[in-house]
């Protein structure tokens, strides 16, 4: 790639070069092929470095919507049919077949949401990583359960049958491993699909229907939709849809709550978070240096599970906040297509306003911006300058309303009882970090945060542990064991031992 120089000085990598199998589209992935949309309204896809159009995807019809529901529900016996070892044998295909597509996945999913390459290199990667660890799950599913009733009048054969077509619906953050999270348990357990991906981001997860398609996963198992969020609400509330798994915001993770209840459909709602990363007094700033970002400001601030709350506490506060200030300043904001780019812009316009609405309400509540603060100026963009806002309060919104951008909000505590509270005094509970130089205390003080997860001294999600939220941020979980059960239905057959 070229690169030519913006009036602000930054690089912007010339896109024309890039070779993308998709950009302009028309069709869904309905029983095992691409077919045209029957209905004629397209949705554009832009790039928010450029501001340029440079996809369209269909909005897909009730009729499209439909179709692949029928096509799922028409796979399902066969598939549910397969040993699970011989599902896990296709997904271990698929994963290796995601691998192949990893360079126009990440420059496809870098121009749809402006992550960083850094981030989007690894999403097939990642993606390949999850679809493997459930298929090493196959032997649970396997492995006979049978159990004695407690007062030894017989036994239970219990098996576990998939629950049957899935509705997958995914935000634009994450938009490869957020549907990967929920397809792959999905497959082991026996269920077929229907993704719809977010407005922004629907065409990365094509390479994604490729590869399973390329891996030989039969017809109609997994399908895909593209369109608005009133397709969404057409697939959630679809006859057939058996269950649905749903990552979003809290407001639209209500709506689907709602209609889920009503019509008793069992669904996983993964949603947003304000997590605390509680600063103890005996960190090391330098070790806080090194991860800040990625456990603060992951993905530009669009990171659910990000501590984009910081407790300090006030003997170290100045030296603390020294620190996190540097280091926020030195990463380059530019191009996400420039490998050397640690935050991008924005995703969308709309959350450009959102964030800018935000950082202009932290300035009227009092908070002082260290660095950043304002919108960027690079020509052109959804740019935002990653910001640090010290002095914050709890009270304030930025220290209690969701983001979504690079906005970093430090407060001040005096003892760890009180940052406790501070870190539990949210509607939210996702995540949380807790950075001390001694992993007991942390741990001690991790067992007190009211969150689904949370790290000493890093984040990371863990593909064979339960990810899940906790009040506002959700219901149910993903990952792990516990997250393939989300995809299965017990039957117990209680029999008399002879
Ligand atoms: P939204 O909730 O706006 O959208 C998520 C998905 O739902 C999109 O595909 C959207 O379609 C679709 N949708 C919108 N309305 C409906 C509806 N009524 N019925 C069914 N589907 C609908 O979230 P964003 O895409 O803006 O993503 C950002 C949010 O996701 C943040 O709040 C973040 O915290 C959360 N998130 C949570 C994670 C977690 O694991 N807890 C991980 C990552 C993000 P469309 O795009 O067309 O509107």
């Amino acid at each position: 790639m070229s690169a030519a120089t913006s009036d602000a000085g930054a690089a912007v990598l010339d896109r024309g070069s890039l070779d993308l199998p998709y950009t302009r589209e028309d069709d869904h992935f309905i029983d095992g092929a691409w077919r045209p949309s029957t209905g004629s309204v397209r949705n554009v896809v832009v790039d928010p470095a450029t501001e340029e159009e440079w996809g369209a995807v269909p909005n897909a019809t009730a009729e499209d919507v439909d179709r692949a529901v029928a096509a799922a529900r028409r796979a399902l016996p066969g598939w549910a049919a397969l040993a699970p070892s011989e599902r896990a044998a296709l997904m271990l295909r698929a994963a290796d077949e995601l691998e192949r597509r990893a360079q126009p996945l990440a420059w496809t999913n870098s121009r749809e949401n402006g992550s960083p390459l850094a981030e989007t290199a690894g999403a097939a990667a990642n993606a390949a990583g999850i679809l493997r660890y459930f298929a090493s799950l196959a032997d649970h599913l396997e492995t006979p359960d049978v159990r004695p009733f407690p007062n030894g009048g017989g036994e239970t054969v219990v098996s576990w049958d998939p629950v049957g077509v899935c509705a997958l619906i995914a935000p634009w953050n994450f938009p490869i491993n957020l549907v990967v999270i929920k397809l792959a348990p999905a497959l082991l357990a026996g269920c077929t699909v229907v993704v719809k991906p977010a407005s922004p981001t629907p065409l990365s997860i094509r390479l994604v229907v490729d590869a399973v398609a390329a891996a030989g996963v039969p017809a109609g198992v997994v399908n895909l939709v593209t369109g608005s969020g009133a397709v969404g609400d057409t697939l959630v509330r679809h006859p057939q849809v058996a269950k649905v798994a749903f990552t979003g915001s809290t407001p639209v993770g209500r709506r689907i709550a709602a209609a889920c209840g009503e019509l008793l459909r069992p669904v996983t709602l993964e949603l947003g978070g304000k997590s605390a990363g509680i600063v103890l007094p005996d960190v090391d700033v330098d070790e806080l240096s090194r991860v800040l970002i990625r456990s603060c400001l992951r993905n530009t601030g669009q990171t659910c599970y990000i501590s984009t709350r910081l407790l300090v506490p006030a003997q170290r506060y100045d030296e603390v906040l020294d620190a996190v200030t540097a280091t926020v300043a030195a990463a380059p904001l530019g191009d996400p297509l420039d490998e050397r780019t640690v935050f991008g812009p924005v995703a969308t316009r709309a959350q450009y306003d959102t964030v800018l609405e935000y950082l202009a309400a932290g300035h009227a509540e009092g908070a002082r911006a260290t660095t950043g603060g304002s919108a960027a100026d690079l020509g052109r963009g959804y740019y935002v300058r990653p910001t640090v806002f010290a002095d914050v309060t709890p009270g304030m919104r930025v220290a209690r309303e969701e983001i979504f951008g690079p906005v970093l909000s430090v407060l001040r505590y005096d003892d760890v009882d009180q940052a406790v509270d501070i870190a539990n005094d949210t509607a939210f509970g996702l995540g949380g970090i807790v950075f001390s130089g001694d992993d007991e205390r942390a741990y001690q003080v991790a067992r007190r945060v009211s969150t689904g997860s949370i790290g000493l001294n890093f984040f990371a999600s863990n593909h064979s542990a339960p990810f899940g939220g906790r009040g506002d941020s959700g219901l149910g979980v993903e990952y792990g064991l516990e997250g393939l059960h989300a995809y299965l239905s017990p039957q117990s057959v209680h029999r008399r031992v002879r």
